[in-house]
């Protein structure tokens, strides 16, 4: 099977029909071929509509159980448009923008369907930075609901770590942190950096200690005036980052959604280099397969 589309063109040609799509779907989730969950056997027949039946213990198998499409009224040729759509631009695609183009019925199932993609945006047990890190907070724009409901704008603190060679920025993590205490900076440096690695901060008292869990400690002393920058790299990403929460989603975040955004957003900023759209299509139907679907409680828009 080719794995992915290197043009539109062959996007087409690829997925013209909902069995094209379980096809690929199916190649995808079985490379080595169909494999029963229950019993390990490798012959199937097929139902039909994305169901397979195991040839030795009749164990019926759903191509999109335990996966993001799982529980989609949505015809998986949508699925795969939105996934192309949202590969190719760069800076990514506001609900509003992706209802109009699929011609969706609501803005709600245009932001489901985004929200859902967002969460195939990490790979499961993906590698942590490592080597230099350089590591800020920084405040993030959100819509918070306010205590009358009314919604008003507020900043959320969120954690930026950088790899960094020499001048230039290696890949990134972004996280969401309650507050800069050590306790919350620790819980989510753990996710983002190996231990070993050292970890460029400046004199923020939520850093001290950093040696005691584990890692490398450099830390920058002012020298300079109020305006000297201690953390150039994690300044240059932030800056990017709000530009684009600003232009593709008109800064329209609810705290509670935020994580997610920032995951879209390491997703793309991590391959900004990477020239083949069709190899990121293949990752994210890869993820979208392997995570599990997203509880509908947590799809409020
Ligand atoms: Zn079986």
């Amino acid at each position: 099977m080719k794995h992915y589309p290197v043009n539109v063109i062959d996007f087409q040609d690829m997925f013209p029909t909902e069995k094209a799509c379980e096809s690929y779907l199916t190649a995808v989730r079985w490379p080595e071929g169909f494999v029963c969950p229950r019993c390990m056997h490798t012959e199937n027949w097929e139902l039909g509509s994305s169901l397979l039946r195991c040839k030795k213990c009749r164990r019926d198998v759903s191509l999109t159980a335990g996966t993001i499409f799982q529980d989609s009224h949505l015809p998986l040729r949508l699925w795969f448009q939105a996934l192309w759509y949202v590969v190719c631009q760069k800076q990514g695609v506001s609900a509003l923008a992706l209802k109009s183009i699929l011609g969706l019925g609501s803005y709600e199932t245009a932001w489901t369907q985004l929200h859902k993609l967002r969460r195939a945006m990490v790979r499961p047990g993906r590698d942590r930075l490592s080597g230099i890190v350089e590591v800020d907070e920084i405040l993030v724009g959100g819509l918070h609901k306010g205590a009358k409901g009314r919604g008003t704008f507020k900043k959320a603190l969120g954690l930026v770590a950088v790899e960094g060679k020499e001048e230039n920025i290696g890949r990134i993590r972004l996280a969401r942190i309650k507050n800069g205490s050590h306790a919350h900076i620790v819980h989510a440096l753990k996710d983002m950096v190996e231990p070993g690695s050292s970890i460029r901060t400046d004199m923020w008292q939520g850093y001290a200690g950093l040696k005691g869990d584990g890692y490398r400690h450099i830390r920058i002393e002012r020298t300079g005036g109020r305006d000297e920058n201690l953390t150039p790299l994690v300044h240059r990403v932030a800056s990017l980052l709000k530009r684009w929460l600003l232009n593709t989603h008109q800064g329209g975040v609810q705290h509670t959604h935020l994580p997610y955004y920032l995951d879209e957003f390491v997703f793309r900023f991590n391959r900004r280099t990477s020239r083949s759209r069709g190899l990121l299509f293949y990752r994210l139907v890869q993820n979208a397969l392997a995570i599990d679907p997203v509880p509908a409680s947590e799809l409020v828009a």
